[in-house]
């Protein structure tokens, strides 16, 4: 396979198109897919040294395939990092983090406002194994130090977090992690590159669902995991090659076309998206506006500096309301009116998703729980799309001037 060499100081913009690309001896302009699940060895001596790690050769695609390796190196071009691993979703990348950084005796600190299964999976499947979490506030950095032990090795972040778009300080958190020996991962799946390399303001590693922006069309399933070249070949590759959470190259190929239209779809559903939230935040039905593009988010300017002067496309809004029942009511009326937007509790698609957190990501949690998340009946959150803004605001219109 070959390429043109690429000019070194490429732009992101460039890079999401360009990064990556190999040929075949057909000179395809499209990224080929090799779909297939083991490759041809050229004679017993060239296989042993392959299967011995002692020569580079594709061998069975549990291990590595170069449809899903041009989907990893186009994904740590665009995040400004060394190395990366797809793996089967976004769960599976972090998976593999636990898996290959931790062991029994070992201690976490993760934010508790990160994604549902990531809590579950540290808090509960985890801790199964002698792998204890302290989960502490997503945005007083005094809670993060105060939660350090001789054991910590890892720091987990998400910002914004799902749904009330809560922004950690990244730079914060990587000095204090560093500080105790630990590293930090940072899920940037909300961001996505386009909007924040986390690595610039000192991540060790960054998680990716694939589900979401980087395929950005709502297709198929998949994920990654950033780090340094180091890291990814003596940590995290080995896991990798014996845990099964490899990436399928149909679904590594349809993230590495949806890599390219990235920059522009974060840059135009961002656009969006404060629009939106800047009508919302003036509407007579609305109680309170989260995102983190409007001057009211209390985290703004941090925000603008992690995310290139962006909001990023999900934003929540609080209906009007008496009473928790009356705000589920309310809620309700404000989804199930809609005409355009897809309820579902998806999010990263070109298509807009509205949905109701309280009864659905955080519906398993007790009324407590959601509670102190903040999380209330009359919440609805929104994924903004490519729709055009008066199509979108005339779909939230139809229920919100009808309560
Ligand atoms: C969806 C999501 C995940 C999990 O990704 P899957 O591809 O569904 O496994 C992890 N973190 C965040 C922030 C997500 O939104």
């Amino acid at each position: 396979m070959s390429g043109k060499p690429l000019p070194e100081g490429l732009h992101r913009d460039t890079l999401a198109v360009r990064a990556a690309v190999d040929k075949t001896q057909y000179g395809e302009n499209a990224e080929a897919l090799f779909l297939t699940s083991s490759f041809t060895q050229p004679d017993s001596e060239t296989a042993a040294r392959r299967f011995a790690g002692e020569e580079d050769g594709y061998i069975y695609s549990r291990f590595s395939n170069p449809t899903v390796a041009s989907m990893e190196q186009r994904l740590a071009a665009l995040e400004g990092m060394e190395a990366c691993v797809g793996t089967a979703s976004g769960m599976g990348a972090i998976l593999l983090l636990c898996m290959g950084l931790l062991k029994a005796g070992d201690h976490v600190v993760c934010s508790r406002s990160v994604f549902g299964s990531t809590i579950k999976l540290l808090g509960t499947e985890f801790a199964r194994f002698g792998v204890e979490t302290s989960f502490v506030s997503q945005t007083d950095v005094a809670d993060w130090k105060a939660a350090v032990r001789p054991t910590t090795k890892l720091f987990f972040a998400e910002t914004p977090t799902n749904p009330l778009t809560d922004v950690c300080d990244i730079r914060a958190l990587a000095d204090i992690a560093h500080d105790a020996g630990a590293l930090l991962a940072v899920d940037n799946c909300f961001c996505s590159p386009a909007l924040q390399q986390p690595v610039k303001f000192g991540a060790d590693i960054v998680i990716h669902s694939g589900t979401k922006y980087l395929d950005g069309q709502g297709r198929v399933v998949a994920g990654a995991l950033c780090a340094s070249e180091a890291l990814v070949r003596k940590t995290f590759i080995p896991v990798m090659r014996s845990a099964g959470i490899s990436l399928s190259p149909f679904n590594a190929w349809v993230v590495l076309k949806g890599m390219e239209t990235l920059g522009i779809r974060m840059e135009a559903q961002s656009r969006r998206a404060l629009e939106l939230a800047q009508w919302l935040e003036a509407h007579p039905k609305v109680e309170r506006v989260y995102y983190p593009g409007l001057k009211s988010h209390p985290q703004h300017e941090l925000a603008m500096a992690q995310q290139s002067g962006m909001g990023g496309a999900v934003l929540s809004f609080d209906v009007k309301s008496p009473d928790a029942a009356e705000g589920r009511r309310r809620a309700f009326h404000v989804i199930d009116t809609t005409q355009l937007m897809s309820v579902t509790a998806n999010l990263g698609d070109v298509k807009t998703i509205i949905t109701h957190p309280g009864t659905t990501s955080h519906g398993r949690l007790t009324e407590d729980q959601r509670q102190a998340a903040g999380i209330r009946q009359n919440l609805v959150r929104v994924a903004v799309g490519l729709e055009h803004l008066d199509d979108l605001k005339a779909d939230l219109s139809r229920g919100l001037d009808t309560l």
